[in-house]
Parts: structure tokens; C-alpha cells; sequence
């Protein structure tokens, strides 16, 4: 009797430590058979050095996001080999320093915007000028093109326009956002029907810039355009976006709002 129980209590010992030395890799795949939703996570490596820093924080901040909460993000550097059917199986394309242009992306990011898909829009990939050549952006992102911006990048006080949006319903009226470069543009977005503005620079901070100096204008930073599932931010210049939880709060309502108006129904009441 004395054997057995020894030989028993041996196994269990077996077992604890078994358990104990496997490689912890609970958290990313803790989704297991419940995962409610897809992200894509789009980045431009060949963007500027300082916007490519902040999309590898954005990798590193929508990660993390991942754990536990049941829902899958890929990354690609380029959507070329995607196919319009392997797209449409992503709730949302996070875009933190550049939108899928090249010849080949773009017919199928309007093909997947154009069909219901989501996007969440950071700072450079809101730029558009006339070298851009894309005339589907200008009325997707309704701003028109690129106007000027402040530098050196800087933290400004913003203002939320729309406090009860759900992106926007948990901030302060007024706060300040950590140092970025900003951009103003050529069209007015509030005369834009389609167009709802949910932040924008306060007019307290004119003027904005040391180098190149902004003096005055409307100044809109956060909106979505209502004819599609998207949301663009002009936040997301160098390494010092993640530090502050006001903003970060901005970020992960922005995704959730727009990961929620899936036109499948809400991956979050599953
Ligand atoms: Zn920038």
C-alpha cells in the first residue's frame, strides 16, 4: 500500500512539475475556439523612419490588446495577395502609418471599404496631395489634401466636438494629448454631411509650432466619414504616442467602435 500511494504521489509530482515547465503561451492564444473577430494590422515599412516607430508601437499596443479578449490580429506589410474574399474575413484594417496604395492594394482596399469593411486610420495615412493620384482617398478621408502642419512635433490641448459618440463618451470635454506633428487640411470637414468630426485641436493653443508655425484655422483631428466603417486619428508621429491612458482609452474606443459596427453583428455581444 505504502508503494502505491508512493508511486501516485510520484505521478502527481510528475504532473505538477510538467505543468509547471511548459512554455507559457496562454495569453495569445487564450482566444482558443472563441474568437469573435479578426483585425489586420497594415504597416508601410518604407514610411518615414519616426512613423514606422510608431507603427511598431501600435503592433506592440494592439497585441496586447488581444490577450484574453477572443479576437485575432495578423500582420502584413502589403495586402497584394490578399484576395477581396480572404479580406472581407477581417473586422477592421488598422492602418498606423499608411494606407494599402500601391497599384495592386488599391482596388482592393476600396473593394473591401467599399463592402462593408472596417478601418481605424493613424496620422500619415491620411496624407494626400496631388502627387497621391488617388481620387477614392480624397472621398473616403473627406479632408481633401494635406494643408500644412507644426513643427517641431508638439502636445496640444484638444477638445471633444461630439461627447456622445462612443469613441468619445468616456473622455474629458478638454485634455491634453501627447507631442505629434499635425496636420490641417484643404477642405472644411464640418460643411460635410458624411462627415462627423469627434475631436479637434483647441483654438487655446494658436500659435502651434517653433520651426513651422500654424497661427490659426479649425483644426479637426479625430472624425469618421458616415459612409463607411472608418475612423481617422492624426495621432501617430514618433515613440511618445503610447504613454499617455486618456489617449490610449481614445485608441482602443476607436477600434472598439468601429470593430462593433460590423455589419455581421457586434463581435462583442457574441
Ligand atoms: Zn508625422
Amino acid at each position: 500500500m505504502k508503494k502505491f500511494l508512493s508511486i501516485v504521489l510520484s505521478f502527481l509530482l510528475l504532473d505538477l512539475f510538467i505543468g509547471y515547465s511548459q512554455p507559457s503561451d496562454r495569453e495569445a492564444n487564450y482566444a482558443g475556439d472563441r474568437v469573435r473577430f479578426k483585425a489586420l494590422m497594415y504597416t508601410d515599412e518604407y514610411a518615414e523612419e519616426v512613423h514606422v516607430t510608431f507603427a511598431h508601437q501600435s503592433i506592440e499596443f494592439f497585441h496586447k490588446l488581444t490577450y484574453g479578449e477572443g479576437w485575432i490580429m495578423d500582420k502584413v506589410t502589403s495586402i497584394e495577395n490578399l484576395s477581396n474574399e480572404e479580406l472581407s474575413q477581417y473586422s477592421v484594417i488598422i492602418c498606423p502609418d499608411g494606407l494599402p496604395s500601391s497599384k495592386k492594394e488599391r482596388p482592393l482596399f476600396e473593394y473591401y471599404m467599399d463592402h462593408g469593411g472596417g478601418c481605424v486610420a493613424f496620422h500619415a495615412s491620411g496624407y494626400n496631395d496631388s502627387d497621391t493620384a488617388w481620387p477614392w482617398l480624397s472621398q473616403f478621408l473627406g479632408c481633401g489634401y494635406f494643408k500644412c502642419n507644426n513643427w517641431p512635433p508638439q502636445p496640444v490641448l484638444v477638445e471633444v466636438d461630439e461627447s456622445n459618440h462612443p469613441v468619445t463618451r468616456a473622455l474629458p470635454k478638454e485634455f491634453v494629448v501627447p507631442a505629434s506633428e499635425w496636420y490641417q487640411w484643404q477642405d472644411d470637414l464640418r460643411s460635410k454631411d458624411n462627415i462627423q468630426v469627434l475631436l479637434s485641436i483647441s483654438q487655446k493653443n494658436y500659435p502651434v509650432g517653433l520651426k513651422d508655425i500654424v497661427y490659426g484655422g479649425d483644426w479637426p483631428i479625430v472624425w469618421t466619414n458616415r459612409n463607411y466603417r472608418m475612423i481617422y486619428l492624426n495621432m501617430g508621429h514618433g515613440d511618445e504616442e503610447y504613454i499617455d491612458p486618456t489617449q490610449n482609452l481614445l485608441f482602443t474606443n476607436a477600434f472598439r467602435w468601429v470593430v462593433s459596427t460590423d455589419p455581421a453583428g457586434n463581435p462583442f455581444d457574441k
